[in-house]
C-alpha cells in the first residue's frame, strides 16, 4: 500500500488515499462527482 494524492480538476478538492499498487481503480470526487481527477505519488503542487 502506498498513499497517493489526488485533484480534482473540476472543483479543486484534494486528497490522499491508499492504493494498491498495480491497481488502477477509477475515482470521482467526493465533493462535485466529477472523474476529471489528477493523480500525484507525493503531495501535489500548490494551487496557483
Ligand atoms: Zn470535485
Amino acid at each position: 500500500m502506498a498513499i497517493e494524492y489526488f485533484r480534482c480538476m473540476m472543483c479543486g478538492h484534494e486528497w490522499e488515499e491508499e492504493v494498491e499498487k498495480g491497481k488502477d481503480v477509477e475515482r470521482t470526487c467526493s465533493q462535485c462527482r466529477s472523474n476529471s481527477i489528477r493523480r500525484f505519488k507525493s503531495e501535489p503542487p500548490p494551487k496557483e
